[in-house]
C-alpha cells in the first residue's frame, strides 16, 4: 500500500471510529459489537505503526497516555469559570425564579442532572481537542490536556458540521462511574492503600497525576452542560446549542429538559430524586439555568456565580441512629482502624450497619462517644459516613473512646509510622494479621486454594494448627477432618487444592506474599524483570525503581521485605514445600546466550512466542516482556505491538524472525 492509500484508509477508519464513539457515548445507542470495534481500532493501530507520521494526536489511538510531567502549566480561562449558588431549598428557587421573571419577563429554563464531578473546560480548534484546563480560582487553572486525553468520553476530534469549524468551548464534568470506583478502591484496599472516600475525590486525585498513563488505567468519564456560544452561532437558545454539541459528538448530561415554568422544574426534581440511585454516576442535585441566551447576558452575575443559573441539592439522605461500640479492626498491613458500630438503619436503599471512622483524630473530631445518638449519612457516595454526634441527647450513660496501647487482637504494642496517622500492631504473629495475609496468599488472584475461605481460615489459626502461611502445607487430613464442617470429602479437596497451588505463575505467588504496596499489577512488573525470587531478593533500590510501575515507596517496600529475616525463612519453607517462585520451568542446557535479554513483539511463524522464549532460556539467556535500555535483542515478528517503538527509541537492536534463528543456531 502506498502512502497516500494509508492515508486515506486511516482517515476513513478514523471517521468511523469516531461516529462509533458518537452512538456508543454520546447517544447510548450502539450498532456494532465490543468486538468490531475493537478490530476498526486495531487495523487503524496496525496502519499506524506501518506509517508513523501518518499519527495525528486527534487519533483514537492516542488515548494511553504519555511521559509523566513535572508540574502542571497554569493556563488563563478564556471567558471566567463560575461556580453556581447552591440551595437546598425550594423556597430559594421561587425566589430565583421571581427575579428572573422580573428582570427579562418569563423564561424557559434547561434543567439538568447535576453530576458530583470534577469541572473542567474543554477547547476544540476546528474540530480538534487542543486543551482541558481544570476550573482552578475561576480566572485560571492547571492545564490537565494530557490527562484528558486518556478519558475515552471527551472526543479528540468532533464530528463534521456546524461545530467543527472555528473554536468551541465546552465545560462539564469529569467523574467516575459507581462500579469503576469500587474497582478502585477494592484494588487499592488489597495493597495496602487508604481508600477513597468517594467517587469525586477518587476523580479529582486522578486528574491531579502528573503521569497520564496512570489516569488512563482509571475509567473517568465526561459530559458537559456548558458549552460557550460559539462566535458566528446565530440561535439564542442554550437548549439547541447543547443539541448542537451533542451532534458534534460531545456528551452532554442526559435527560436534559426544557422547562416552562418553575413548576415543570420542581417536577423534574421530585421526579429525579427517587430515580437517581439507579444511576451508574452519583447525582447530587439538578441544575436550573435560563435558556436564552441573550437573557443570560442581560441579567449578567454577582461576584462569583452568575444570576441566571441556580444548582438544587439533593438533601443527602441522612438519619440518626445509635453508636452502639466502637470496635477495632486490624488490617493485613496492621493498621488499627475504629470501625463504628451502629444500631441498623436504613438508608439510601441499604441497610448501614457499620461505618469506617479512620482514626482517632476523627473521632475526637466528631466528637464521639460510645452510646451516642449520631447523624449518619450516605449520599451519592457510596461509604457511609458518621457526621457527628448529637451530644444533647446524652443521658450520661456515653462513654469516652480511648485507643488502646496494645493491639485487641495479640496485646503487642501498637506503634505509628512517621507522618502517618494510623497506629499499627507490627507484630507478625498477630493472629488478626495472619488471618489477613492468609486469605489473601489464598484468594483467586494469588494462589488460589480452592475450598479456603475466610471462615476456615479463622479456625486455622484459632486452633493453632497454623501459625504462618507456610504451616498450610503441612496440614494432614486427619488436622483437616478435626475441623467443624469439614467431611472427609472436602478435606480430600481441601489438600488437592493445597497441592495445586504449588504451582501457581511466579507473579501469583509473589503477590499471595502480600509485600506492602505490591498488588497484582506491581507483581507482574517485578516477575517480567526477575526471572526468580532469587534475583529479585539481590535487586538494589536503584534497580527496582527503574522498573515501570514500581515507585520509589513500592521499591523500598520490596527492599524492606526482603531485609526481614522472618521473611526470608517463610520463603525458605514456602520453596522446600515445593512452591513455585520462578518464571523458569526449562532445564538450561547451554550458556551461549548467557547475559542477554530478549523481548519478543509480534507473531513468529515458525514457533509460538512461548517456543521461542524457552529456546532463549534453555541457552541461559533471559526473556522479558518489556523494553529496556538493558534489552539487547528484540525480536520483531508480523505486526510488531507499541514496544517496536520503544526499542526503536532506546536503540535497541532489532532482529527479524529469521536472524533469530540464526542466533539459536549459533550462527
Ligand atoms: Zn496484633
Amino acid at each position: 500500500m502506498d502512502k497516500d492509500d494509508a492515508r486515506r484508509q486511516i482517515e476513513k477508519l478514523r471517521e468511523k471510529i469516531n461516529y462509533h464513539n458518537h452512538r456508543y457515548y454520546v447517544l447510548a445507542n450502539p450498532v456494532i459489537s465490543d468486538a468490531e470495534y475493537d478490530a476498526l481500532m486495531k487495523r487503524l493501530a496496525d496502519l499506524e505503526k506501518e506509517f508513523p507520521d501518518l499519527v495525528t494526536p486527534d487519533s483514537p489511538t492516542q488515548r494511553v497516555g504519555g511521559q509523566p510531567l513535572e508540574g502542571f502549566e497554569q493556563v488563563r480561562h478564556e471567558e471566567r469559570m463560575m461556580s453556581l449558588d447552591n440551595t437546598y431549598s425550594e423556597d430559594d428557587l421561587r425566589e430565583f425564579d421571581r427575579r428572573v421573571r422580573q428582570a427579562v419577563g418569563d423564561q424557559v429554563y434547561v434543567v439538568q442532572q447535576k453530576i458530583d464531578g470534577v469541572a473542567v473546560s474543554l477547547r476544540y480548534e476546528d474540530g480538534v481537542f487542543t486543551r482541558g484546563v481544570t476550573r482552578g480560582d475561576g480566572l485560571t487553572g492547571d492545564d490537565i490536556t494530557a490527562n484528558l486525553r486518556t478519558v475515552k468520553w471527551i472526543p479528540l476530534k468532533l464530528l463534521e458540521g456546524p461545530l467543527s469549524k472555528g473554536v468551541l468551548i465546552v465545560r462539564g464534568e469529569v467523574y467516575m462511574p459507581k462500579e469503576e470506583f469500587e474497582r478502585i478502591n477494592k484494588e487499592r484496599d488489597e495493597q495496602g492503600l487508604d481508600v477513597f472516600a468517594n467517587p469525586r475525590n477518587c476523580t479529582a486525585g486522578s486528574l491531579k497525576l502528573l503521569d497520564s498513563r496512570q489516569v488512563a488505567k482509571r475509567k473517568l468519564a465526561f459530559m458537559t452542560h456548558s458549552p460557550l456560544r460559539p462566535e458566528g452561532w446565530k440561535s439564542d437558545s442554550l437548549y439547541d446549542l447543547l443539541e448542537a454539541v451533542k451532534q458534534a459528538g460531545i456528551p452532554i448530561i442526559p435527560a436534559m429538559c426544557r422547562c416552562r415554568n418553575l413548576d415543570a422544574v420542581l417536577k423534574y426534581i421530585h421526579d429525579w430524586d427517587s430515580e437517581r440511585q439507579g444511576l451508574a454516576y452519583a447525582v447530587d442535585g439538578v441544575v436550573i439555568k435560563v435558556d436564552s441566551i441573550s437573557a443570560q447576558a442581560e441579567l449578567g452575575h454577582t461576584a462569583k456565580s452568575p444570576r441566571w443559573s441556580v444548582a438544587y441539592k439533593y438533601q443527602p439522605e441522612q438519619a440518626t441512629t445509635k453508636l452502639l461500640d466502637i470496635q477495632l479492626s486490624v488490617s493485613r498491613t496492621g493498621s488499627v482502624n475504629p470501625v463504628a458500630i451502629l444500631d441498623p438503619v436504613f438508608i439510601s436503599g441499604t441497610t448501614v450497619s457499620r461505618a469506617g471512622l479512620f482514626n482517632e483524630n476523627e473521632i475526637r473530631r466528631k466528637n464521639l462517644m460510645i452510646g451516642d445518638w449520631v447523624l449518619v449519612e450516605k449520599g451519592g457516595e457510596i461509604i457511609p459516613q458518621v457526621i457527628k454526634s448529637i451530644p444533647e441527647r446524652r443521658d450520661g450513660s456515653e462513654r469516652e473512646f480511648r485507643m488502646p496501647e496494645r493491639c485487641p487482637v495479640c496485646g503487642s504494642e501498637l506503634e505509628r509510622y512517621e507522618g502517618e496517622v494510623a497506629w499499627r500492631c507490627i507484630n507478625r504473629d498477630c493472629p488478626a494479621i495472619l488471618k489477613a495475609s492468609l486469605a489473601l496468599y489464598a484468594s483467586r488472584g494469588a494462589a488460589d486454594i480452592e475450598g479456603m475461605g475466610y471462615m476456615l481460615i479463622v479456625q486455622l489459626v484459632d486452633k493453632g494448627l497454623v501459625k504462618s502461611i507456610a504451616d498450610i502445607y503441612d496440614l494432614t487430613r486427619e488436622q483437616l477432618i478435626s475441623l467443624e464442617r469439614m467431611g472427609a470429602k472436602s478435606a480430600d479437596n481441601l489438600l488437592k487444592g493445597i497441592q495445586e497451588s504449588k504451582t501457581r505463575p511466579f507473579e501469583r505467588t509473589l503477590y499471595g506474599l502480600g509485600i506492602r504496596f505490591v498488588g497484582a499489577t506491581g507483581a507482574r512488573a517485578l516477575v517480567d524483570r526477575f526471572k526468580d525470587i532469587d534475583e529479585l531478593m539481590d535487586a538494589d533500590l536503584d534497580e527496582l525503581s527503574e522498573i515501570e510501575g514500581i515507585g520509589p515507596i513500592t521499591a523500598q517496600s520490596v527492599r524492606d521485605f526482603f531485609e526481614n529475616p522472618r521473611n526470608l525463612e517463610l520463603i525458605e519453607r514456602l520453596r522446600k514445600a515445593g512452591v513455585n517462585f520462578s518464571t523458569e520451568t526449562i532445564e538450561v542446557t547451554d550458556q551461549s546466550f548467557a547475559g542477554l535479554s530478549f523481548v519478543f513483539t509480534g507473531g513468529l511463524e515458525s514457533m509460538s512466542r512461548d517456543e521461542a522464549g524457552a529456546e532463549v532460556l534453555k541457552r541461559g539467556g533471559k526473556v522479558s516482556s518489556s523494553v529496556s535500555k538493558k534489552t539487547d535483542y528484540m525480536v520483531a515478528g508480523v505486526d510488531p505491538g507499541s514496544k517496536f517503538k520503544k526499542a526503536n527509541g532506546l536503540g535497541v537492536k532489532i532482529i527479524s524472525e529469521e536472524e533469530f534463528l540464526k542466533l539459536l543456531e549459533g550462527k
